[in-house]
This record gives C-alpha cells, sequence and structure tokens, in this order.
C-alpha cells in the first residue's frame, strides 16, 4: 500500500503544480480578453494631464446588449476633490471605475479627464495617469518590495519603504522574518484581503499619479484595519483627483460629493449631511449599516462579557 501512496502523492503534487499553473494562465487570458475589449485609435495622441477633472456626460454603458448598466450617468469630479459612488450591490458602481480605467467603451456619452475623451488618448498615457486600488489585488509570485516597486520601478529601497509606511504596512512587514524580501502570492505568505490592499495602496503612493481609483473591498474589514486602511488612503487622496467606489459608507462621510446610483441611475446625490437630510436611499442605507454596526458591537460585548 505504501508502494502506492507515494506515487499518488507525487501525483497529486504534479496535479496541484499544473492547477497553479493554469490559474496563472486563466487569469493572464481574463486580463488579455479585457484589454483586447478596446483598440487605440490610429495615430491616437498622449492624454496631456493637467490636474485631472473627471466629467462623465450622459454615459450609457451595457456589457452585453440586453442588459443596460449605466443609463445616461452624468457627475464631476473636480480636479483634486473627492467624489464617492454608493448603492446597492450591482447597481454598477465598479463599471464606473471600470470605464474612466478604459477597460470598456461606451455606447453613448463621454468621458473626458481634462477635456479628453478617454476614447481619444492613448491607453498606455491615460493608465499611466490612473492609480488604481482595486477590490482585490492580485499579487506577483516574488517579494513584497518587487510588489511595491512595481508602481515605479526607478523606485530607491528607501522610498519603497517609505511608501509601505504611509500606506500604514511598514511595521507589519519589519515585523516579518525576511522584511521586505518576503516571498508573497499564491507560492509565498498569503497576505489578508486587507494587507493586500495596503499593498496595492503603497504601490500607488510609489506611482503618485494626478488620479486615484479606490475600489474598495465588499469583504468586511475588522475596525483597526478599516480604520488603517482609511488613514493610508486620506494621505493618498489628499490633493488629488480621487473616485472612490464605496461598499461601506463609513468611508465616503468626508467626500466632496457622493452619488447614490440605483439601477444604473444616479438616485440621488450631495453631502453626506444634505442625503441624511433627505432622508431618502443614502440614509435608510446609512441607518441599516448603523444598526448592523451596533449590532456586531453589541455582540462582541457579549462574547467578551462571558
Ligand atoms: P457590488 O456592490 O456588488 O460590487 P456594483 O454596483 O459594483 O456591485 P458592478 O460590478 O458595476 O456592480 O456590476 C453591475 C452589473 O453588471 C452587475 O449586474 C453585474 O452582474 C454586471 N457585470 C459586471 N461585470 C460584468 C461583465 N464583465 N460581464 C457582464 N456583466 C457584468
Amino acid at each position: 500500500l505504501l508502494q502506492l501512496a507515494v506515487p499518488l502523492n507525487f501525483i497529486g503534487f504534479v496535479y496541484r503544480e499544473i492547477r497553479q499553473g493554469l490559474t496563472d494562465i486563466e487569469q493572464m487570458f481574463d486580463l488579455l480578453e479585457v484589454e483586447a475589449e478596446v483598440v487605440d485609435k490610429p495615430g491616437a495622441p498622449d492624454l496631456v494631464i493637467g490636474q485631472g477633472a473627471i466629467v462623465f456626460k450622459d454615459v450609457h454603458f451595457a456589457y452585453d446588449p440586453q442588459r443596460p448598466i449605466l443609463k445616461g450617468v452624468s457627475f464631476e469630479v473636480p480636479a483634486g476633490k473627492t467624489v464617492a459612488v454608493v448603492g446597492p450591490s450591482g447597481a454598477g458602481k465598479s463599471t464606473i471605475s471600470r470605464l474612466l480605467y478604459r477597460f470598456y467603451d461606451i455606447q453613448q456619452g463621454s468621458i473626458t479627464i481634462d477635456g479628453q475623451d478617454v476614447r481619444d488618448v492613448t491607453q498606455k498615457s491615460l493608465r499611466s495617469a490612473i492609480g488604481m486600488v482595486p477590490q482585490d489585488t492580485v499579487l506577483f509570485n516574488d517579494t513584497i518590495a518587487y510588489n511595491i516597486r512595481y508602481g515605479r520601478p526607478s523606485a530607491t529601497d528607501a522610498e519603497i519603504t517609505q511608501a509601505a509606511d504611509v500606506a500604514q504596512i511598514g511595521h507589519f512587514i519589519t515585523d516579518l522574518p525576511d522584511g521586505f524580501q518576503t516571498k508573497v502570492g499564491e507560492r509565498g505568505l498569503k497576505l489578508s484581503g486587507g494587507e493586500k490592499q495596503r499593498v496595492a495602496i503603497a504601490r500607488t503612493v510609489l506611482k503618485a499619479p494626478p488620479i486615484l481609483i479606490l475600489d474598495e473591498a465588499t469583504s468586511a474589514l475588522d475596525t483597526t484595519t478599516e480604520q488603517e486602511i482609511q488613514a493610508a488612503l486620506d494621505i493618498v487622496s489628499k490633493n488629488r483627483t480621487t473616485l472612490v467606489i464605496a461598499h461601506r459608507l463609513s468611508t465616503v462621510v468626508d467626500a466632496d460629493e457622493i452619488i447614490v446610483l440605483k439601477g444604473g441611475e444616479i438616485a440621488e446625490r450631495g453631502t453626506h449631511a444634505a442625503l441624511l437630510d433627505m432622508g431618502g436611499l443614502y440614509a435608510s442605507m446609512w441607518n441599516r449599516q448603523r444598526e448592523a454596526t451596533q449590532a456586531e458591537e453589541h455582540l462582541r460585548q457579549v462574547r467578551e462579557s462571558d
């Protein structure tokens, strides 16, 4: 039986290795497929970036023509300001960030940055002007230093350490036995969602783009992690044109404007205070989320007193 178990074990090992390889290839094809959706116009100029003012004008978009996702969405993110998009699951929030990055082309309307339509400029120049902190960061199977340096390959070690500190992950990294040389990713140290997001923030700090897109993780984070991430984001988004795709309302309270998206249309818009006064969809989402947080807090206290 032992004679059989050893080769079986080995086959299991090989299978897992192949399976892992396939996952990487699948991810690569996913990326390539997204890239292939849009092409540069012949002779397209580079984006000339100034302050990075964003304008969405009557944007209509569908992944599948049978199912419209955005139905005439108009809003502006003035240079240096922060606008947050909130709304029920499936409302089309993340789609807005993908369209600004031009992963897809819209069917009607326009999206401009400093007056230039994102379809008229090279994708390379567009994407180098935007720092994207996605919902779920995929890390390279390499060191933490490599993963952060990806934001700006010419960065020095000192700049990497500094970026990690700004992103509130510096201490976590220096406490690891191999520090910044720790291997991460599928084949290395597995980082939590919050840690991965902070690595992505450090990367963006190094890139220092004029425009920032923050697509918040949907998954619940514990309060400390959430506060650390929020502190990092506050620093990074200061004086930068920032679009926040928010799943938790606690992170949007200070936004210059909040857009409430529902079923692909803007249902409400305004500051946090104005939206609460309005007593509509935003106010009820806020109250629901506050009740949920209070219930969680209560449960924690009960557990601690046991
Ligand atoms: P959540 O809060 O749950 O993340 P969201 O508001 O960010 O939701 P989107 O991710 O923008 O929602 O998706 C809007 C709709 O578009 C959803 O119904 C989703 O199923 C659909 N959708 C998203 N990505 C694709 C895609 N690549 N192909 C087809 N449909 C898609």
